[in-house]
């Protein structure tokens, strides 16, 4: 199953359309796309049954109208350095037995096709995949965990370097990847039993048609299960919150000379199965 926040409507994604949710389910579960994963296995049996196919509205014309699939998730989570040739390029060592973790502020997260204010020209892009709890996750094994994932999104995990990396020592990483608009999601949330392989999943981004960061989640040190897992054991996870997974190599401020952000430039970042999302860049305050 995808669903789709459209127009401020929780929709699933058919082939002929959306069906809206609200709707077709009588008011039984709300537009709000964020309230659904609190209610999510219930929410799944309904969309596999017949109702389920009714009020098929078109898909928006404005891509502008699509927001992230959790708009208002109460948690969100970053992990740092889960793919070896990042944790390379950044000259850091890689973790081994514990991840790095960080967490992007709930008011950071917008859709997959806005428009994104540069705070500086220090702004640079990590293509990554996301994932959204359907279930809240207290000490979960790795072994079940893909049992409290809703589904998978697409996400940019878009990061301030200057003040995510200024020291002392430990660094601001939540606050450099906190701008408004740093944690864009979507087109749309996919169910684990759409992929071929959920743990092996092709993502990247490209700035101005040039591919800059190409990965498969198999790369990842942390698998999804495993992520969840040393989340959980430590606090629990509710319906709706978010995991940023890490981005693979690539990213602007490795590269020599840097490549970040500029006013004007466009950012798409695609990940196998689930879709595509499109940014554009303007220059703060305009
Ligand atoms: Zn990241």
């Amino acid at each position: 199953m995808r669903i789709i926040n459209a127009d401020g409507r929780l929709g699933v994604v058919v082939p002929g359309g959306i069906v809206d949710v609200e709707r077709a389910s009588g008011g039984v579960f709300s537009a709000d796309a964020q309230a659904v994963y609190s209610r999510w296995d219930e929410f799944r049996a309904w969309a596999s049954g017949p109702g389920a196919q009714d009020v098929v509205l078109p898909r928006p014309a404005d891509p502008a109208a699509v927001a992230a699939p959790a708009p208002r998730p109460r948690q969100v989570f970053g992990i740092g350095l889960n793919y070896r040739d990042h944790a390379r390029e950044a000259n850091l060592e890689l973790p081994t037995t514990s991840l790095v973790v960080f967490t992007k502020f709930p008011s950071s997260v917008t859709g997959p096709f806005a428009t994104i204010e540069l705070p500086s020209e220090s702004v640079d892009y990590e293509a990554e995949l996301v994932v959204v709890l359907g279930r809240e996750a207290y000490k979960v094994p790795s072994s079940g965990a893909w049992d409290y994932v809703a589904g998978l999104t697409m996400g940019q995990d878009l990061s301030e370097r200057e003040v995510q990396f200024t020291p002392p020592a430990p660094q601001q990483f939540s606050l450099g990847k906190s701008f408004p608009g740093f944690a864009p999601m979507g087109p749309e949330l996919v169910t684990p039993d759409e992929f071929a392989h959920p743990d092996d999943i092709e993502l990247g981004c490209l700035v101005n048609g040039e591919q800059l960061q190409k990965g498969r989640t198999s790369d990842m040190v942390f698998s999804v299960p495993a992520i969840i897992a040393f989340l959980s054991s430590v606090l629990p996870l509710y319906p709706g919150d978010v995991i940023f997974t890490g981005t693979p190599a690539g990213i602007g401020w490795a590269r020599q000379p840097k490549k970040l952000l500029r006013p004007g430039d466009e950012l798409v970042s695609y990940a196998e199965t689930i879709g595509t999302m499109r940014h554009h860049f303007v220059a703060s305050g305009t």
